[in-house]
């Protein structure tokens, strides 16, 4: 009888975990093959089976289930957030500046710069991941449809995390005809398996240069890693972005820690109008992964950026610390170093020309100020300055 019960609980069990496993599968991407492994596999990042970091990623595990026992009591907000709505006709005027930055909460962005409207890791989604009832859920509903933004001549991709690839919302871009599409090495496998045609793909190394009409979009290294399932760890790159511009340049950094190629950065590429550096979603545990605000902000500096927007906040919930302690602190230290921050809230544009004031839109929670809880990526040349 015993016997009977557990086979058929045995049975139960591997049914659910198929189903799991076909509603996950499109989610979880294709790896990439043929031609396309080959031209990863002669990457000067490729080693010994996958793509790594010239400062290797140091974890500290112990430190990261203790932070379990740490998670802020505001971790996601209590209250609905203060977004704005943005206007689909107000996005179809070209900015007079013509540099204009719409953000739609973590690192999903539309920028306009010299006459191209690029769009930025657009997670359009409910939850970040592969399936639709599990994962962490977006803040606020979608600000804007993706089919009122207007007419969109690139989309950026950093890399494949679920936050950032939303196989969703590229599947709903897909049919995008004037649309190219910018991602590191082995990402364009998930792009063409979701049904974007490879014509439409730029798929590139770190320093490797594409035009987009006189706009060029660079490739450049950042300090990071990848994988959207348990087998695929580091199997595609990831990148930071470069958008350069007859006249403005922006720089997008996807996910990082702070590495020492930020000075080619700038030498090769900026200085920089915007810089978009990640600023949550840190930990200790993890610092090679995540710049928090204070590297965000030193970032900042070593690229020679002169505005400074903070992005990886404001949308989903990823680490422990408060929902609103990486505008906070990077807030904070934008003053302690006079860098001049943006603060928009979600949906809001940002014109970085035409003098703006940023209202306080997030509540007061509490959160642990730097010297409670300080991020220091390792094998760095470089460090935040302290007080
Ligand atoms: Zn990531
Ligand atoms: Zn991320």
């Amino acid at each position: 009888m015993v016997r009977r019960v557990f086979k058929a609980l045995v049975a139960v069990l591997l049914v659910a975990a198929a189903v799991v496993l076909a509603q996950a599968w499109e989610g979880l991407g294709r790896r990439a093959s043929g031609e396309r492994r080959a031209r990863m596999e002669s990457s000067p990042q490729w080693k010994n089976g996958g793509f790594t970091n010239p400062e290797e990623i140091v974890n500290d595990w112990g430190a990261m289930v203790e932070g379990l026992t740490h998670v802020s009591d505001d971790v996601s907000p209590s209250s609905p957030v203060d977004v704005v709505k943005p206007d689909p006709a107000e996005l179809q005027r070209a900015p007079d500046s013509g540099l204009r930055i719409t953000w739609f909460g973590h690192s999903s962005t539309l920028i306009e710069l010299d006459g191209k409207r690029i769009l930025t890791d657009p997670m359009w989604s409910e939850r970040a991941g592969p399936l639709t009832w599990v994962g962490p859920q977006r803040y606020f509903p979608v600000l804007i449809p993706l089919d009122q933004l207007g007419r969109v001549d690139a989309v950026v991709i950093s890399h494949d995390h679920y936050d950032h690839l939303d196989h969703r919302t590229i599947k709903a871009m897909a049919g995008w005809k004037d649309t190219l599409f910018f991602v590191p090495l082995g990402v364009g496998a998930h792009l063409e398996y979701w049904g974007v045609p490879l014509a439409q793909i730029r798929e590139v190394d770190w320093w490797d240069e594409t035009k987009l009409g006189d706009v060029t979009i660079a490739s450049t290294p950042v300090r990071h890693a990848s994988g959207r399932g348990v087998l695929d760890r580091d199997s595609t790159l990831w990148s930071g972005w470069a958008l350069v511009g007859p006249k403005h340049r922006v720089f997008f950094s996807g996910d990082t820690g702070l590495f020492t190629a930020l000075e080619t950065i700038a030498d090769t590429y900026g200085p920089f109008d915007v810089t978009m550096f990640e600023v949550g979603q840190y930990h200790r545990a993890w610092p090679d992964w995540h710049l928090g605000p204070e590297q965000a902000v030193l970032a900042h500096t070593k690229l020679k950026g002169r505005v400074f927007f903070p992005i990886h906040w404001s949308l989903l919930s990823l680490a422990y610390h408060s929902w609103t302690e990486p505008l906070e602190r990077a807030l904070a230290e934008s003053k302690r170093l006079e860098v001049s921050i943006v603060t928009p809230r979600p949906g809001q544009s940002v014109e970085p020309e035409v003098s703006t004031q940023f209202a306080k839109w997030w509540p007061d929670v509490k959160f642990q100020p730097v010297d409670e809880h300080r991020i220091s990526s390792s094998n760095v040349n470089f460090r935040v300055a302290q007080p």
